[in-house]
């Protein structure tokens, strides 16, 4: 059976992937793209979206990804459930492995994303979804009148943990450093917040409990001091890892894995880009990856174009 050759295949259906797929199926290119879960990718996780262009009271991260989602399903792009396990280049063409089966592509543009970083700490894979948890908007409920800790100091955790006082009676923000990273705007609503109280220079060094969480040690690294807190949950924010390890050994990666791109987003591997979290990058954030989609989608046709004389 003769397989079908598509121009373009993205990977991942997170903003950079949806609008990737937006400018190739614009531009009327024969594509896919493949998502292991359902198209949204961290967005969907948040709650209120403040920082995205056009949206003065702001916009719920499931809000904005039905709206991108709409207007991509206009265009009719099509989406295969499926986990991409490997890629590799075939010739001229690039080889992608989706599940148990293979897919054949001119270009392709990884758009996998990152996932939550972890602490490091035994027991911590027992914990999640038992009391640890990387989402506040799907898990906050759950903790309505208890005591949480928040861990990091970025706009993410800073965002988080203002989101996890309208549930719970207490919310430690925890911080290895004595000053955060976080947006002055969303530092200044912490600091009146008098649901939370941010324990500076310290960082979770146990886990407690059996079976579910029921409390932590924090050490505070300037003095060595520790204390136990009786939290059911404990909320991490400390970065991010990126969805690439089935690219090992096919283009360059950083030393975290990141992938490496030019200006124009190609990876090591020609007719191979990158796009949104998944890349060595500055700023992760919506506004970035739609930017890196758009450009990865406009590059690859000028790939195909000079590679393939696609016009
Ligand atoms: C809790 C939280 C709050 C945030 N708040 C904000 C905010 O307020 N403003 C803002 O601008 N940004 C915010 N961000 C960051 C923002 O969500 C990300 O920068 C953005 O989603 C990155 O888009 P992406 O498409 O690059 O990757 P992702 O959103 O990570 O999407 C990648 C997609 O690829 C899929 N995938 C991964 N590996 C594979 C594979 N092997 N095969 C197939 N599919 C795969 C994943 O399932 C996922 O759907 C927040 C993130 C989180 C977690």
């Amino acid at each position: 059976m003769k397989r079908e050759t598509y121009d373009i295949v993205i990977i991942g259906g997170g903003p950079a992937g949806l609008t990737a797929a937006l400018y190739a199926a614009r531009s009327r290119l024969n594509l896919l793209l493949v998502e292991r879960l359902a198209p949204g990718g961290q967005i969907a996780l948040t709650d209120l979206v403040e920082n995205y262009p056009g949206f003065p009271d702001g916009i719920t991260g499931m809000e904005l990804v039905n709206r991108i989602k709409t207007q991509v399903d206009k265009l009719k792009v099509p989406i295969r459930q499926g986990e991409v396990r490997g890629l590799e280049e075939d010739r001229t063409l690039k080889c992608v492995y989706v599940d148990s089966d293979w897919l054949e592509a001119k270009a392709v543009v990884v758009a996998s994303g990152a996932s939550p970083k972890r602490l490091g700490l035994p027991k911590e894979s027992d914990f999640i979804g038992r009391g640890i948890s990387f989402c506040a908007t799907c898990d906050a409920p759950f903790y309505k009148g208890q005591k949480v800790a928040v861990v990091g100091g970025g706009d993410t955790a800073a965002q988080e943990a203002l989101y996890l006082t309208k549930f719970a009676k207490k919310v430690y923000l925890i911080h290895r450093r004595n000053k955060l990273r976080a947006a002055r705007i969303l530092q200044e609503r912490l600091f009146q917040n008098d649901k939370i109280e941010v324990l500076w220079s310290s960082a979770v060094d146990d886990l407690l409990g059996e079976g579910l969480l029921e409390g932590i040690s924090v050490k505070n690294l300037e003095t060595g001091e520790k204390q136990e807190l009786k939290v059911m949950g404990l909320f991490l924010f400390i970065g991010w890892r990126p969805n690439s390890g089935f690219l090992k050994g096919t283009v360059d990666l950083d030393a975290e894995g990141f992938v490496i791109t030019g200006e124009n987003l190609e990876t090591s591997v020609p007719g191979i880009f990158a796009a949104g979290d998944v890349r060595r990058k500055l700023l992760r954030q919506v506004s970035t990856a739609v930017g890196d989609g758009a450009t990865a989608a406009y590059a690859t046709e000028r790939y195909l174009e000079r590679a393939f004389h696609l016009d």
